[in-house]
């Protein structure tokens, strides 16, 4: 049975959704380590480092204290004891991620913690799904199965834009705003020097436009069960 399942993919892919999905029906647990880069980015801001000082932020790197819950009905996580769920999906910390999420010093704290965690579910005997960017890549090369998701930057734009609509309808612009918005932080995290958004050539790519969110998740229960 497959017990470290990395699932990586551009924003809006619907991996968040897919992944908790996938680790409560089959009983794992569950690491969001987009979390982990927006709540370093919060302190950030919240320590008034500007964001896109390179040498400012590798400085701090070390500073906050980042604790991720990895129980898929509540992800919760902590910065310096405090519970930042809910602030790190502001606009604000959405916007200065990408560009905290590309310096070295960062990535190797949070890789750091990324791997206790998937080694400590291993310990205690429970399987991981672990989410983000370069997971099969660079944080659990060795994971028992790799998927790569992926869908049509319009239809992302749209689930994003209803996600954040809380389930009101959305209009044409503000779906626009949304697409641009991904591609462009889609467009940061591909073309970053450390460790960019890859699709690991062992990655089954799954090509969610046209599938509902229990369709991906029983896809994805089926590969990991086979
Ligand atoms: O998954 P989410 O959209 O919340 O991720 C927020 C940001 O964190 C991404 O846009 C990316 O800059 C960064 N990230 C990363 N590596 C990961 C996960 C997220 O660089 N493994």
């Amino acid at each position: 049975m497959v017990s470290v399942v990395a699932v990586d993919g551009p924003a809006g892919s619907g991996k968040s959704s897919v992944c908790r999905g996938v680790a409560q029906r089959l009983g794992y647990r569950y690491l969001d380590t987009g979390a982990m880069y927006r709540a370093m980015t919060w302190a950030v801001l919240r320590a008034g480092i500007d964001p896109s000082d390179q040498a400012l932020v590798s400085a701090f790197a070390s500073t906050p204290s980042i604790v991720s819950g990895t129980d898929p009905g509540s992800p919760d996580i902590e910065v310096d004891g405090t519970d930042v769920s809910e602030p790190i999906r502001t606009t604000e910390v959405t916007g200065a991620v990408s560009a905290v999420s590309a310096v070295p010093a960062v990535r190797d704290r949070l890789v750091a913690l990324q791997r206790e965690r998937a080694r400590e579910a291993g310990l205690a005997g429970q399987g991981i799904v672990v989410e983000g960017r370069d997971i099969g890549s660079v944080v659990l090369p060795s994971a028992d199965l790799k998927v790569f998701l992926t869908a049509d930057p319009g239809v992302r734009a749209l689930r994003r834009a209803r996600e954040q609509s809380g389930g009101e309808a959305v209009g044409e612009e503000s779906i626009t705003e949304t697409g641009k918005a991904l591609s462009r932080r889609d467009a940061f995290d591909s073309s970053r020097a450390a460790s960019p958004m890859t699709q690991a050539v062992d990655a089954v790519v799954v090509d969610t436009t046209e599938m509902t969110l229990e369709q991906v998740v029983d896809h994805v229960c089926g590969l990991v069960q086979r």
